[in-house]
């Protein structure tokens, strides 16, 4: 193989953080693309949670507009804190852009839908315990092909026990509510080898969500890219420029590609405009994917 090969994905901003109605976002596939295209995007990246499927769907529609589209997901990991005592939950992005990942990688995404669906009962199960008249089937319905929390917190909304998403994580859906229910899911660093194995890049997504303290995000980054992390996403709709500046540095000290994305939700997160996330925070150049195809070719 050649030591260099060319981009297929030449100049311009490209968007590699989003979902579509395959899980909890709310534009179908075909409508992300077009709105991908009237943004001007030079690629745009589905990462869907747990599947393929929006990304499938969305393939036809990105071949006929010329758009070049990324097959990425976005898996849910654990993370042990306290000793060991504790655990908390890292979302880490996976992007594989040469071709199709294993049949072994697509079998655990099936476990992992199944992981999904039971905290989901059990989701379902602690919010009647609380006297809210709250079911699994209400907050499928509202979903396709996988139901998420947000599907569970439009339930909340409609139904008048949250006045809004926000209120319904803080109060019932969110990590630090009392009716949250944890899945079941390997860890951080675990999930990192699956999706290398796989042939895939592991990204650890919005790493403002570690919560933690310098030294400790140090350390921490430091331990999974021991493990085979190969991206850091500096660029996030959560992210303020001055923290796009922090993990920008912090990725280039760690060796860790810079990604970033709007993590685009339609009107689940109605502040997030795909391309530029909030106020225009995100703004992701081609050259940054260019940089993932060449590690996929020769890294
Ligand atoms: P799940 O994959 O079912 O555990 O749901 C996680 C999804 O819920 C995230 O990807 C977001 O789309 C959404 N979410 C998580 N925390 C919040 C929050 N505090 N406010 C609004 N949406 C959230
Ligand atoms: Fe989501
Ligand atoms: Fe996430
Ligand atoms: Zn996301």
């Amino acid at each position: 193989m050649p030591e260099t090969l060319d981009s297929p994905y030449g100049t311009g901003f490209v968007d590699l953080h989003a979902h579509t109605n395959e899980s909890d976002g709310s534009l179908t596939p075909a409508e992300l693309v077009a709105l991908a295209k009237n943004s001007d995007l030079a690629a745009l990246a589905v990462t869907d949670h747990d599947t393929f499927s929006g990304y499938e769907k969305a393939l036809p529609q990105a071949k006929a507009a010329g758009l070049p589209l990324v097959r990425g997901i976005e898996l849910n990991t654990r993370l042990y804190v306290n000793g060991g005592r504790s655990h908390r939950s890292v979302h880490l992005l996976a992007y594989f852009l040469h071709g199709e990942p294993s049949h072994q990688f697509t079998d655990w995404l099936n476990e992992e839908r199944e992981h999904r669906r039971l905290r989901n009962r059990l989701l379902a199960e602690a919010l009647q315990a609380r006297g809210m008249h709250v079911t699994v089937e209400e907050a499928e319905a509202r979903g396709r092909v996988l139901t998420g929390r947000p599907h569970f917190a439009r339930v909340l909304i409609e139904k008048g026990y949250a006045a809004s998403f926000e209120d319904a994580f803080r109060r019932f859906l969110g990590e630090d509510a009392p009716t949250y229910v944890q899945r079941k899911s390997k860890t951080t660093d675990e999930v990192i080898a699956i999706v290398r194995h796989a042939g895939g890049i592991p990204v650890i997504a919005h790493p403002v969500r570690l919560g933690l303290q310098r030294d400790a995000e140090r350390d921490l980054l430091l331990r999974f890219k021991q493990a085979g992390l190969v991206g850091l996403e500096i660029y996030h709709s959560e992210h303020t420029p001055e923290l796009q500046a922090h993990y920008r540095q912090l990725a280039a000290e760690l060796d860790l590609l810079p990604t970033g994305g709007s993590d685009f939700h339609g009107n689940i997160k109605p502040g997030v405009r795909l391309g530029t996330g909030a106020d225009g925070n995100v703004r992701v150049p081609a050259s940054f994917l260019d940089r993932m195809w060449a590690f996929t070719n020769n890294g």
